[in-house]
């Protein structure tokens, strides 16, 4: 892509549903997968009439959220009506905001491939209400109806739109993933893309390289997974190139992402602003903030991934991969920090959270947070591995399987089992002896220069000893039984 002439631009709309417990405008819950229109009431239907009033809980989360990406609190702003028809808004228009939404002016900075940062402009905020839910599949007369489902209708939605900063699908994820780190690190959304609580557009277009134009853009709707962005974008990317290279002119429009054929096809012709008729509205007062709320709601801000990414690599010596690793679930960081404190041994503890406990969460497909073992055991076995009482295979392929069964102390599985490893040098030094004797042809061939067979040696040590020797004391015993008989074949 080096050589290309071109420059690829791309902005991203993000829509988070917020966890409050109730709606937006009105009291009815906004519990996940109920039966259809079981939660909705006159205001999130549009009856005439209904009045919205506004839940404090959903400006508190938009303000966490501002607060978190730097951007500038309006102390005023404004709810306003963006007028469309579609079945699933039976009002005929969305509460949203326009001229002034709850925040502007904010900022990410993510890291790329090669380590350098990048900071990615927010353009603004806005708080809105999502639309019902349209159901075109599922039921036996799918072919020919639709079924309309309400219990969304209402839900509180952010809609953070980025400045068009982003210059690779690869930048694109990186924003997205980030993004949805510090949605969750703030409790405010859950982030979940599959269920569509994190919906996600973008758009995107091609520019000389150098030019500070912007080239006509499509935009590409309901991006619902990280691998779907990627694609979606690469093919849109390239769909416009070729276009261009052809001299063939780029309709503004919406498009959709067919996963099946990966290609992009047309939706409809992008509207414009006005075609909404926005106008503020009138059943709603201006979202009046104070100061005094902003600076409680920052007190309560948890440390966000960036900083705690930055913190784990200066206070625990951490290589920035681990850091960033670790950092990517709250929960996930939250647990790696109560193992390393408790064995003293950040590196390590990383290591094992890194492979052994990722690795458990994927076979049990379980989250963090319903990981069994407590971050004080793992602790504790770590150091005894570091302690030399166990050896590191020993641990992992028997202490750790027991421990994750039985959630037992690692001591006491070790003695339970007779797991201690054996670092007497003595009695390591003994058993050598009778393993070389016992084996006169790989003797035989070490005295004639074949040193590779001292790894047959180690190996029958740790047959004997089933694995529970230390194995730094059984290479040393096994060359110095080799070397003694090499000298006594020579005198
Ligand atoms: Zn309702």
């Amino acid at each position: 892509m080096s050589q290309d002439k071109y420059e690829v631009v791309i902005g991203l709309e993000i829509h988070a549903q917020l966890l409050t417990r109730t709606k937006l405008f009105c009291g009815c819950s906004t519990q996940y997968g109920e039966a259809p229109n079981s939660q909705t009431c006159p205001v999130c239907l549009g009856l005439p009439g209904a009045l919205p009033v506004l839940n404090e809980e959903a400006v508190r989360m938009a303000i966490k959220l501002a607060l978190a990406v730097g951007a500038r609190i309006n102390h005023r702003s404004i709810f306003a009506r963006k007028n469309y028809f579609y079945p699933d808004l039976p009002k005929g228009y969305q509460i949203t905001q326009y001229h002034v939404p709850i925040a502007e002016h904010g900022r990410l900075e993510i890291e790329l491939e090669n380590g350098q940062k990048k900071t990615i402009g927010i353009e603004r905020i806005n708080l809105e209400e999502d639309a019902g839910k349209s159901l075109h599949e599922g039921f036996p007369d799918s072919e020919d109806k639709t079924y309309l489902d309400f219990n969304r209708s209402g839900v509180p939605l952010l809609e953070i739109v980025g400045q068009p900063e982003i210059t690779s699908p690869e930048e694109a994820v990186q924003f997205m993933q980030l993004f949805r780190t510090i949605l969750q690190y703030l409790e405010i959304c859950d982030g979940n893309m599959e269920e569509g609580s994190l919906r996600c557009d973008a758009n995107l277009s091609l520019r000389p390289k150098g030019s500070s134009e912007f080239g006509i853009k499509t935009e590409i709707k309901n991006l619902n997974s990280f691998r779907f962005l990627q694609k979606a974008l690469a093919y849109e990317a390239q769909r416009q190139r070729e276009r261009l290279e052809k001299g063939l002119p780029i309709l503004q429009e919406t498009r959709l992402w067919d996963e099946r054929k990966e290609q992009t096809f047309p939706m409809r012709t992008k509207e414009e602003a006005h075609d909404y008729r926005y106008f503020p509205e009138p059943d709603l007062p201006p979202l009046v903030i104070d100061e005094k709320m902003i600076r409680n709601i920052q007190e309560t801000l948890p440390e966000l991934p960036n900083d705690k990414k930055n913190r784990f690599i200066q206070e625990y010596g951490l290589p920035t991969y681990d850091a960033r690793l670790l950092t990517s679930s709250r929960g996930l960081a939250d647990y790696y920090e109560a193992v390393a404190r408790a064995c003293g041994l950040p590196k390590q503890a990383s290591n094992w959270v890194m492979r052994e406990v990722l690795q458990t969460l994927k076979e049990k497909n379980i989250d963090i947070k319903d990981y069994p073992l407590e971050p004080k055991y793992l602790g504790e076995l770590i150091s005894l591995v570091e302690k030399n009482v166990i050896s590191i295979r020993v641990a992992k392929e028997e202490v750790y399987p027991a421990m994750l069964a039985s959630n037992k102390h690692p001591q006491t599985i070790i003695e339970e089992r007779g797991l201690t490893q054996i670092s007497d040098e003595n009695q390591l030094f003994n058993l050598a002896q009778e393993i070389v004797a016992a084996n006169p042809k790989p003797l035989q061939q070490y005295l004639q220069g074949k040193t590779q067979v001292v790894g047959f040696f180690i190996g029958q040590m740790m047959k004997a000893t089933q694995g529970k020797a230390n194995p730094q004391v059984v290479r040393k015993v096994v060359t110095e039984v080799l070397e003694k008989a090499k000298k006594q074949t020579e005198s």
